[in-house]
């Protein structure tokens, strides 16, 4: 077996198993954010009634009565509550063997498990492929990874956690610092970030000035700006560009579908998300020769 088809395979593999977790970050990591606002805001109130100590006003677990986080409780069917056995968690395997349907209770489970699964296998492979089994692959393997969980919750829920943005942020600086990004310096990475972010801060201020409205989230100035970091100043006008002809593609066609209601909002993240992979892919000068 050649070096190369070794990378590609121990890739799938990895990405297969990564994917798997990523899935369920991307459904249970909003939920836990609800939890703690939820949590806050009780603790809030008790604290206005008694005057004293919020701590000593809730249990730990604050309102709600069941651990809810990452590794509890254990997967199950979100329909019927049934826990899967260790079989029906193989990632895609279990999929394809179960016929896309809950053994309990016969629940189309949705195709977006098996999608990850097979997007994060991909990409790492093409990571590991590209940079073999080096700081830079690994690091764009966890890029990739960051930023496909990020374009899933931004569409399911319009948020993008800070938990996931500033990682990536900081990791994309550091990684310029140690000299791991072949693509960007730390000068170039830190003004992609630093631009990255003002630029989106002053469409915002400027759209909300004009219009009254808020065009987009906070999250998204912390994703230009990370992706400012990985792939530096130069690729922040094309990734907007990119990311807002997709967005208006996609918008248009949802809305001439009728799946999308005139002034109803939709995420910016997984356009954005686009665009950096497709920096990730083809390099971030891929787009000079179309100017
Ligand atoms: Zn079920």
């Amino acid at each position: 077996m050649s070096s190369s088809t070794l990378l590609i395979a121990m890739g799938l593999g990895l990405g297969l198993i990564v994917g798997s977790f990523l899935n369920v970050v991307i459904h249970r990591l909003p939920r836990m954010m609800e939890r703690q606002w939820a949590q806050d805001v009780a603790q809030w109130q008790a604290q206005q009634q008694d005057g004293g100590p919020a701590s000593q006003a809730l249990p730990a677990e604050g309102v709600h009565a069941h651990p809810y986080h990452l590794a509890r409780p254990g997967s199950h069917c979100p329909s019927c509550g049934h826990a899967l056995a260790w079989h029906e968690n193989i990632p895609l395997l279990s999929f394809v063997l179960l016929r896309g349907r809950c053994a309990a209770c016969s629940a189309a489970i949705s195709w977006r498990y098996p999608a990850v699964e097979l997007a994060t296998a991909g990409l790492f492979a093409w990571c590991f492929w590209r940079w073999g089994f080096t700081p830079a692959g690994w690091l764009w393997c966890g890029f990739t990874g960051s930023l496909l969980t990020l374009a899933c919750i931004d569409w399911d829920t319009q948020l993008l956690p800070d938990e996931i943005t500033l990682p990536l942020l900081w990791g994309g600086l550091v990684a310029a610092a140690l000299g791991w990004n072949p693509w960007t310096g730390l000068h170039d990475a830190v003004w992609g970030a630093a631009g990255g972010y003002l630029c989106l801060w002053l469409v915002y201020h400027l759209f909300k000035g004009v219009t009254g409205q808020e065009g987009m989230g906070h999250g998204d100035f912390k994703l230009l700006a990370a992706l400012g970091a990985w792939f530096g100043w130069a690729a922040l006008l094309p990734v907007v560009l990119v990311a807002s002809f997709a967005g208006a593609a996609v918008g248009l066609s949802l809305r001439g579908l009728g799946r999308l209601q005139a002034g109803q909002p939709m995420p910016f993240g997984p356009f954005l998300a686009l665009a950096g992979f497709l920096a990730m892919l083809l390099g971030p000068g891929y787009w000079w020769p179309y100017l």
